[in-house]
């Protein structure tokens, strides 16, 4: 008879079911991992009430594939493996990049593999059923990190946000001689100015309207803190430089208003970062862009080699977690655990436990 675990399964938009799943079988080069905690992102919240860009428009242009089980935040003990994995051990901690790239499309060959048009992923692709289950299958060409002894749970599972926020950082090129605004001090807002301050820039602005967030971020490195609902963030910001603008605006907060927000905040020649994922289409300036200011505009997907660096980085201690993640629900509460953020002023990150 075939084995079965409890498992969250996404069917639809505000259709998830918390039930009984097949246990994964494994093929070759796969791992199996008990999934000791998965985060919630961002992105599972805009999914689950039906977020167009994973749902698609009825077009055939549908990201899911349900039943799906989502999750890509989540860290596990190696259970089981095929006859012919290496390298690994049973009771190895483990993460694995949300993509699993196809390694033969144009954008692997040239080695991005994070922008594979395969668009494999954990929790949105039946080969990668995610992390909101007892078990997670790690296939064989999924790329895989092992976790250092010691590592929380939390730790482990702040690697995939945590990366995706070193990779914005990266994007946006960060010199000694910048003025670095980040707007929205979620989690990753938070990592992100975390894996700024590292570059040692002139000025780290941090921007939230949730006081929490803007105490929180303090010890990640926002020097400034900025609260939209109380103050032009653009006119402060300029306010603070002279009248110049800032040189790097990271859009982390995925609030249609930010957008605008960042294009009026920067300077002559600086330099924009989408980051945040945005629930709707979003209307700006664009004239800012090209007869106004010369902008730069670049967009930041995923976490290109970003997962060693941050496992390195929290092993070291020079990037900080404490504080990410700040509730724990069993899986089975996970209707709470999603609906919590909005109740709770202090929710940073919410991560499930099977
Ligand atoms: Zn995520
Ligand atoms: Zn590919």
């Amino acid at each position: 008879m075939e084995k079965t675990m409890m498992a969250l399964v996404a069917y639809g938009p505000r259709d998830y079911r918390y039930e009984p799943f097949p246990c994964p079988a494994l093929g070759e080069g796969d791992i199996l991992l008990k999934v000791k905690g998965c985060g919630i992102c961002a992105g599972d919240i805009k999914e689950l009430a039906g977020l167009p860009d994973t749902w698609g428009t009825g077009k055939g242009d549908m990201l899911m594939e349900p039943p799906e089980i989502p999750g890509h935040e989540f860290c596990g003990e190696i259970v089981g493996m095929a006859p012919d994995v290496t390298g690994y051990a049973l009771g190895d901690l483990l993460v694995a990049e949300q993509i699993v790239p196809c390694g033969r499309c144009e954008d692997c060959r040239r080695g991005e593999y994070w922008m594979c048009s395969e668009m494999q992923l954990f929790g949105l692709k039946n080969i990668a059923h995610g992390g909101f289950a007892e078990y997670v299958k790690i296939p064989a060409a999924a790329i895989k990190h092992k976790l250092p002894k010691g590592f929380t749970t939390e730790q482990g599972a702040l690697v995939e946000p945590y990366a995706c926020g070193m990779h914005a950082a990266e994007r946006a090129a960060v010199r000694h001689t910048d003025v670095v605004a980040v707007g929205g001090l979620g989690a990753i807002g938070c990592a992100i100015t975390n894996v700024v301050r590292l570059s040692l820039p002139k000025l780290i602005i941090g921007i939230d309207s949730n006081e929490h967030r803007l105490e929180l971020a303090k010890a990640f490195g926002a020097e400034v803190l900025l609260d939209p609902a109380r103050c032009d963030v653009a006119e402060e910001i300029h306010r603070l430089t002279g009248g110049r603008g800032c040189d790097v605006y990271i859009e982390a907060s995925g609030h249609p208003s930010s957008a605008m927000q960042g294009l009026r905040s920067l300077k002559n020649h600086g330099r924009f970062v989408q980051f945040g994922q945005y629930p709707t289409d979003v209307t700006a300036n664009w004239n800012l862009i090209g007869d106004g200011k010369e902008l730069t505009i670049v967009g930041s997907h995923l976490s290109a080699h970003c997962y060693a660096p941050v496992i390195r980085g929290i092993e070291s201690g020079l990037l900080r977690t404490e504080g990410l993640i700040s509730h724990t629900f069993k899986l089975q509460d996970w209707e709470e655990g999603f609906a919590y953020p909005k109740k709770d002023p202090a929710a940073m990150k919410i991560m499930l436990v099977p």
